[in-house]
């Protein structure tokens, strides 16, 4: 049988083995969360309110566990782990709170004695998720999926499967039936008879944009509503009456926070020419100024990256913006030593016609470009056909209103790093996919908005 092993990108050492579901054991589970589903969908609102509640409970209760688990299996620094375990209490209470009002009746004004649109649940969620942020991005499907009556099927990424595990048991152990949200541990070439299985209602994505387009196919083939939340490479504006220190110190953390490993991160820094330089010298000094090193230290900014083979294609992609004619300021080398580690590099005189402008660096390499002014700084920053988030630094509010109105992707932020909120909703265009997470969007995202008319 086909077993994952889990890795500590640290050290390169060996975690833990998780065999794959059988066929029968996938049918298994599959049916389990069919069934769970038909009385998940019957109760309560407030019964499920109370058991999202528990959840986030026992997420801040078991906090520095989960948070070590995270770091064990992904290498990001302990206290963002932590952090993160808290983000995803949060969404579990966010939602228990909210979801009365986002589910409630929408009466319309027609003819009828009484129209209106009602949410019902959809059924069995399948929940692909990446290694990145391994218990955040899977809650912040489940909070909303739960509430809303429908059921999760978590496939997580194979190098965090003891997150997945860990994931399934918090719901269990917080009252609601197993069925209600299983980790299936299964290969990627299971995916797809999994989306067109008659008990599956729908497929959520978080992942590449090559996932993306696998799994929307498939969803498009089952005629089942999908989300893909996928990649981006995020502009990172600053103009010239932008406060810099302030722009250096988010920027660099927006930059290097997972280890360089986020979709929203700032990917692309593009810069006005009056402030470029300054800009420049201060920023390369801030990168250099980070503590690479082991992520379970509280001292570290920097840990290693997830896994060996993206070190290898981030180096790849830096190696080819270099013959493309990027200059490395910082960083840019593999460093010797045990762990998957990568310094903080800094990419200069990037044009538009580079990779940075094509792929996406998933690590804590930042790309910067100079803009003739303003209109170029927004050309630039929408010369991708990525638009997932991005942010603009001013001094002026409402040029930053105006900048942030014309730049082409899911959120742009003035004076601040582009960043989750449950009260928002999170998602791209173009090639960083379709459909929105979080807030009223989000849990509307998997229902049924069904008319009803009675006269
Ligand atoms: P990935 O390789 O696409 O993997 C994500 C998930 O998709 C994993 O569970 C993976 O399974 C699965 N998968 C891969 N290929 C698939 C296929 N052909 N069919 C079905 N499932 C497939 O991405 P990653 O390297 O884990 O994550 C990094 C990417 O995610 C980056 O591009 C990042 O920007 C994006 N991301 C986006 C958001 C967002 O909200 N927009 C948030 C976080 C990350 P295996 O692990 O088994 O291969």
């Amino acid at each position: 049988m086909h077993a994952f092993t889990t890795t500590d990108p640290a050290s390169g050492e060996t975690l833990g083995s998780y065999p794959a579901l059988s066929d029968a054991a996938l049918d298994a589970a599959l049916q389990t969360a069919h069934d769970a589903w038909t009385r998940h969908r019957q109760r309560p609102l407030a019964e499920r309110a109370d058991g999202l509640r528990r959840v986030a409970d026992l997420l801040e209760q078991n906090a520095d566990e989960h948070a070590a688990l995270m770091t064990r299996e992904m290498g990001k620094p302990l206290a963002q782990a932590k952090a993160e375990a808290e983000k995803c209490a949060w969404v579990c209470r966010y939602y228990a709170e909210h979801s009365a009002a986002f589910l409630a009746d929408e009466p319309a004004e027609t003819e009828a004695e009484w129209s209106g649109v009602a949410f019902e649940p959809l059924g069995p969620v399948l929940a692909i998720m990446p290694w990145n942020f391994p218990y955040w991005q899977a809650m912040r499907f489940a909070a909303p999926a739960v509430m809303a009556g429908n059921v999760g099927l978590l496939k997580h990424a194979e190098n965090v499967l003891g997150c997945g595990d860990a994931l399934a048991q918090l719901f269990h152990d917080a009252g609601f039936e197993r069925g209600v949200f299983q980790h299936i541990i299964v290969p990627v070439e299971k995916v797809d008879g999994i989306i067109h299985d008659r008990r599956v209602a729908a497929v959520t994505l978080t992942g590449s944009e090559r996932a993306g387009r696998a799994v929307g196919k498939a969803a498009g083939e089952a005629l089942k509503p999908c989300v893909l939340e996928l990649g981006g490479s995020d502009a990172f504006v600053v103009l010239d009456d932008a406060d810099l220190d302030r722009a250096v110190e988010i920027g660099v953390a927006s930059r290097t926070q997972n280890n360089g490993q986020s979709c929203i991160a700032a990917k692309r820094f593009i810069l006005h020419r009056d402030i470029a330089n300054a800009f420049t010298e201060r920023f390369v000094a801030a990168m250099e100024a980070l503590t690479v090193g082991d992520p379970t230290q509280e001292a570290t900014d920097l840990g290693p990256l997830a896994r060996e083979d993206l070190r290898d294609g981030l180096q790849d992609q830096v190696s080819r913006a270099r013959a493309e004619g990027a200059e490395v300021l910082t960083g840019g080398e593999i460093p010797s030593g045990e762990g998957w580690y990568y310094p903080p590099t800094v990419l200069a005189g990037v044009t538009e016609r580079m990779l940075p402008f094509r792929e996406e660096l998933f690590g804590p390499v930042a790309s910067l470009t100079v803009a003739e002014d303003e209109a170029d700084a927004i050309r630039l920053a929408n010369a991708t056909r990525f638009g997932l988030g991005g942010a603009v630094f001013t001094g002026d509010r409402a040029r930053g209103e105006r900048v942030a109105r014309q730049m082409a992707s899911g959120a742009v932020f003035v004076n601040q790093m582009t960043k989750s909120h449950p009260a928002l909703p999170f998602g791209g265009i173009g090639a960083s996919g379709v459909g929105r997470e979080l807030a009223r969007q989000g849990i509307r995202s998997f229902v049924n908005q069904k008319t009803i008319w009675i006269e």
